[in-house]
């Protein structure tokens, strides 16, 4: 059977994902994900109204015309997770495959929503929901499996596309977590299982390829984040966290800890509101009843009232803003553009990192001054990676033993490691190690 692999999005930058696998007729595309930062870096980009071709032309989604050159049919579309480099172009692009949209249950709900907003293209294909561990036929003699994963978001897979030829890993993103806050380990027994079947091919996520050692689980960050907390828990005054709106696991730590120091949590945010909300609904995370979630201006504003009305020192606002974002709650917040007043020594907790990219890093700087002429005292990088790093890497290789390797989710000098790596294992750049660019096509097996 022949097998090809197009590497359409993503292995040029971190953002828009995209890539298409065809065994023989069949093909499945893993991903259809968006690069925030070139629609950010326009101000007052609105992409819902956006045609298809513009969002190609400005960068921020997969130039998936390469697609046509592809023989084959799409059989699904395989989001694996719900970050917005995953997930976003779906509005965009899947109209124009004649497939179902196949994800777990939380990823699917977030591609509703993405789908819900589009204001230009109608999309109707259909939405099939998959759990970690089940599987389905694509074809005659292929079939997709999902195998759980641990990410910084929930309900986290990667897809393996079986084929008479050898499994195909597609393996992105993830962290090597054995512990993590919600929802089951990282599934390593399957993993060398299918290692044992045979892998013709593993594409790898080498966000953190450059970063030695391992990265830790998300208990870690849940450690570091309680001993920040309760080391405040005496102070009087205001105390504000941020986090990533989509790490539920982390949110739900923040709500947690904010009630074993006395504060009543409350979310604020259009996107706090969404991913806690979709959370919520779907039973992933049984928050307390009393949890308010604000998204809307006018409500998120009434609740800063309340909160400046019966005392700071009682409440714990989780806020939209981590990376400084200008239209952000605690953006808005350090701009003094809300009710909430910051006073001298109030804290203010990131529990996040800066991605490190110019326009971020640049925002955050900006973010953390105004905070900081406000008074505020900042608690920054209580955070873990959602990646893996080198050793994971490295385990990864080990369990699977692929025949290739296609480095994914870096730009050329962020594979420079993840190649070290995988020729000290044996692999040959050229040969089996395909180190590659978006539009390109890979021929495994002719
Ligand atoms: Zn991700």
């Amino acid at each position: 059977m022949e097998i090809e692999i197009a590497t359409i999005g993503g292995y040029e930058e971190v953002g828009r994902q995209m890539t298409a696998v065809r065994a023989g007729d069949d093909v499945v595309i893993f991903d259809m994900g968006l690069n925030l930062s070139k629609v950010l870096i326009h101000d007052n980009v609105e992409t819902e109204r956006m045609h298809s071709l513009d969002l190609i032309d400005m960068g921020a989604i997969p130039d998936d015309r390469v697609m046509s050159d592809l023989e084959g049919d799409v059989k699904a579309i395989v989001p694996t997770h719900g970050h917005l480099d995953h997930i976003a172009a779906i509005p965009k692009l899947a109209h124009r495959y004649d497939a179902p949209i196949v994800a777990s249950p939380f990823t699917l709900a977030l591609v509703e929503q993405q789908i819900k907003s589009e204001e230009k293209f109608g999309v109707q294909n259909d939405l099939v929901e998959m759990e970690a561990g089940e599987t389905m036929s694509i074809g005659e003699e292929n079939e997709l499996e999902f195998v759980n994963v641990t990410h910084s978001i929930i309900d986290a897979i990667n897809p393996v596309l079986h084929t008479p030829e050898g499994a195909i890993v597609y393996g992105l993103d993830k962290r090597m977590d054995h512990s993590p806050v919600i929802g089951d380990p990282i599934d390593m027994d399957r993993f060398r299982e299918i290692g044992e079947e045979g892998v013709l091919c593993y594409i790898e996520d080498c966000t953190n390829a450059n970063k030695k050692g391992r990265t830790p689980s998300e208990s870690v960050a849940r450690k570091h984040l309680k001993d920040v907390m309760y080391s405040l828990e005496d102070y009087d005054g205001g105390i504000v966290a941020t986090t990533f709106s989509s790490h539920i696991a982390r949110v739900t730590s923040l709500v947690e800890f904010a009630e074993d120091i006395g504060r009543q949590p409350v979310l604020l945010g259009r996107s706090m509101e969404k991913y806690s909300g979709t959370a919520e609904r779907l039973d992933f995370v049984d928050f307390p009843d009393d949890l308010g979630m604000y998204g809307h201006r006018k409500s998120v504003d009434r609740t800063f009232k309340r909160i400046m009305n019966e005392g700071k020192e009682n409440y714990l606002p989780i806020v939209t803003g981590h990376q400084g974002e200008p239209r952000a709650m605690l953006t808005r917040m350090g701009r003094g553009e809300t009710p909430y007043e910051l006073d001298d020594g109030d804290k203010v907790i990131f529990s996040a990192r800066v991605i490190p990219e110019p326009t971020n890093e640049g925002q955050r700087y900006q973010s953390e001054r105004l905070l900081g002429m406000q008074g505020a005292r900042i608690y920054d990088d209580i955070h873990v990676s959602g990646h893996l790093c080198k050793e994971g890497h490295y385990e990864m290789l080990d369990a699977l033993q692929p025949e290739n390797v296609i480095p994914a989710h870096q730009d050329m000098s962020g594979y420079a490691d993840y190649v070290d790596l995988a020729e000290s294992e044996g692999y040959k750049l050229g040969e089996d190690l395909h180190v590659t660019r978006n539009g390109n096509m890979i021929q495994l097996v002719e």
